[in-house]
C-alpha cells in the first residue's frame, strides 16, 4: 500500500471509535434511514440513503478490525480508501448531510448515523477533504472571530444603530450582568432586527444583560467542519468571556448548530463544566412567558407556519417553548405534520449553506421541496422560524421557486407584539 493510502486509511481508523463499531455491526440493512433523509426523499437517488454516506468508513472498519475484512485484506479482495474517492464523497458528507439527525430518530436499532457522519467528517477534515465554502469559514472564524470575517468595530457599528432605532442602551462588556448575549454573524448582517427585539424584550423585564466585545460570535464552523481542536478555540473564547464577567447565564441566539456547541457539546471539548448556565432565547422568552412577564398587546392576524430549526428543537431538546411562543403572538397558527422532533429541515444547517458550488445549491434548492409542499398544504403566506441560517437557505430557497412566502423570526415577531 502506497503512503498516501496507508495515511488515508488510517486517518479514518483513528476515527472508529466504539459506538461506531456497534453501529456498523448493528446495522440491519432495512433502508428505513433513507426515507428519514430530505435529500433521498427530494431526489429518489439511493446514494443520498443516510448510511451509505458513511460507506468509505465501513470499508476501513471491516478492513482493519474484523475478521473477514483482515483475510480479504491479506489475500488482496479488498480495495483500500483513496484520496481520489474522499474527494468524491464530499458531496454526501457535506453537501448533501446538515446533520439535522432525522435519521438516527428513525434507526430501528438505534444507530446515530448523524454522529457517524460527524465523526467521518473529523476524518476528512485530518486528510484535508472539505469543501471550500466551509473551509473559508473555519479559517475566518479563527483568525478573524466569525466565519463571515466581521470585527468587532462592525458589529459595535450595528449594535449603535439599534441603540438609535430603540432608544434603548445596549451594554458591552458589562462585568455582572446577568446575561451575556451572543449572536451569530448571519444576525448581525441580514437580520440585525434581532438585536433590536432582544434589547426591547431584556428591557422590558428588568433584565441585565451584555454583549462581550471579544467573544460575540455564537456559530462553531469547527464543529460543522468536524474540527475538535478549532471548535475547543471557539467555544474558550465564549467561556473565557463569560467567566471574567461573572455572568449567570450565556444566551444562545437563533441559530442551530451553535446552540449544539456551546450547550451540549462545549463542556466536553474544554474538559470541565461551566460556572454559569447556558440557555437558549427560546427557552429564556418562554420562561418570561410562564412568569406573566410576556404579555402581547395584540396579535399578528395573518395565518402562519412554524419552521422548526433541527438543532435547536430535534437536536437541542427545546422542544415545547417555540409552539408555546407562537400561540402566544399569533391569531392563527396552523400546525403541520412533522413537527418538532419529527421536523424536516431548511436543507442547509451543518455548514451545507457554506457551500457555492452550482451542484450545491441545486441540491439546497430541491430539499426545500418537502418544505414547499408543507406551506402550500397549509395555504399560507407567512412562516416563522428562529435560526437565522434556516431563514438565509429558505429565503434563497423561496426565491428560487418564485414563492409568495414572507419568513419571519420568532423573537422580532415577539418583541413586535410586545406590551408598550
Ligand atoms: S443527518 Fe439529516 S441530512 Fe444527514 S443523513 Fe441524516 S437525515 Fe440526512
Ligand atoms: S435505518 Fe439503521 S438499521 Fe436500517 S439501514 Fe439505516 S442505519 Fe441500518
Amino acid at each position: 500500500m502506497s503512503a498516501s493510502l496507508e495515511k488515508v486509511t488510517q486517518t479514518l481508523k483513528e476515527v472508529i471509535d466504539a459506538p461506531i463499531a456497534s453501529y456498523f455491526e448493528s446495522c440491519v440493512h432495512c433502508g428505513l434511514c433513507a426515507e428519514a433523509c430530505l435529500f433521498y426523499t427530494e431526489t429518489g437517488d439511493p446514494k443520498y440513503t443516510p448510511i451509505h454516506k458513511v460507506e468509505p468508513l465501513r470499508r476501513v472498519y471491516e478492513q482493519e478490525y474484523t475478521l473477514l475484512g483482515r483475510l480479504k485484506k491479506m489475500v488482496g479482495l479488498s480495495r483500500p480508501i483513496t484520496d481520489e474517492e474522499l474527494d468524491q464523497w464530499q458531496e454526501l458528507v457535506y453537501d448533501s448531510c446538515t446533520l439535522c439527525g432525522r435519521c438516527s430518530l428513525i434507526c430501528p436499532v438505534g444507530n446515530d448515523i448523524t454522529y457517524m457522519i460527524r465523526k467521518f467528517r473529523e476524518g476528512m477534515a485530518v486528510s484535508g477533504h472539505v469543501p471550500d465554502g466551509i473551509r473559508g469559514a473555519t479559517q475566518r472564524t479563527v483568525e478573524i472571530g466569525g466565519p463571515m470575517g466581521l470585527k468587532w468595530p462592525a458589529v459595535a457599528n450595528v449594535l449603535k444603530k439599534a441603540e438609535e432605532s430603540t432608544g434603548l442602551t445596549i451594554p458591552v462588556d458589562q462585568a455582572g450582568a446577568d446575561y451575556l448575549v451572543l449572536l451569530s454573524s448571519m444576525e448581525i448582517v441580514n437580520y440585525p432586527e434581532y438585536i433590536e427585539a432582544l434589547a426591547k424584550i431584556f428591557h422590558k423585564a428588568g433584565i441585565s444583560f451584555t454583549l462581550a466585545s471579544d467573544a460575540f460570535e455564537a456559530t462553531n464552523a469547527g464543529i460543522q467542519i468536524g474540527a475538535s481542536d478549532i471548535a475547543r478555540v471557539i467555544v474558550s473564547r465564549i467561556v473565557d468571556a463569560a467567566e471574567r464577567l461573572k455572568v449567570k447565564y450565556v444566551l444562545s441566539p437563533e441559530c442551530g448548530h451553535a446552540y449544539t456547541a456551546i450547550r451540549w457539546e462545549g463542556p466536553n471539548l474544554i474538559g470541565r463544566p461551566y460556572q454559569f448556565e447556558v440557555v437558549h432565547v427560546l427557552e429564556f422568552l418562554d420562561g418570561l412567558r410562564q412568569k406573566g412577564a410576556l404579555k402581547m398587546k395584540d396579535k399578528f392576524a395573518e395565518p402562519l407556519i412554524l419552521h422548526d430549526p433541527c438543532q435547536i428543537v430535534r437536536r437541542g431538546g427545546v422542544l415545547q417553548a417555540p409552539e408555546a411562543l407562537i400561540r402566544e403572538v399569533a391569531e392563527n397558527y396552523i400546525p403541520v405534520a412533522d413537527q418538532q422532533k419529527w421536523n424536516w429541515c431548511c436543507g442547509g444547517g451543518g455548514g451545507a449553506s457554506a457551500i457555492h458550488t452550482d451542484e450545491a445549491e441545486a441540491l439546497r434548492a430541491k430539499a426545500f421541496g418537502v418544505k414547499k409542499r408543507q406551506i402550500e398544504a397549509a395555504g399560507v403566506k407567512t412562516m416563522v422560524t428562529f435560526c437565522a441560517n434556516c431563514r438565509i437557505v429558505m429565503e434563497e430557497a423561496i426565491d428560487h421557486y418564485e414563492m409568495d412566502t414572507k419568513l419571519l423570526g420568532l423573537t422580532e415577531l415577539l418583541a413586535e407584539h410586545l406590551e408598550d
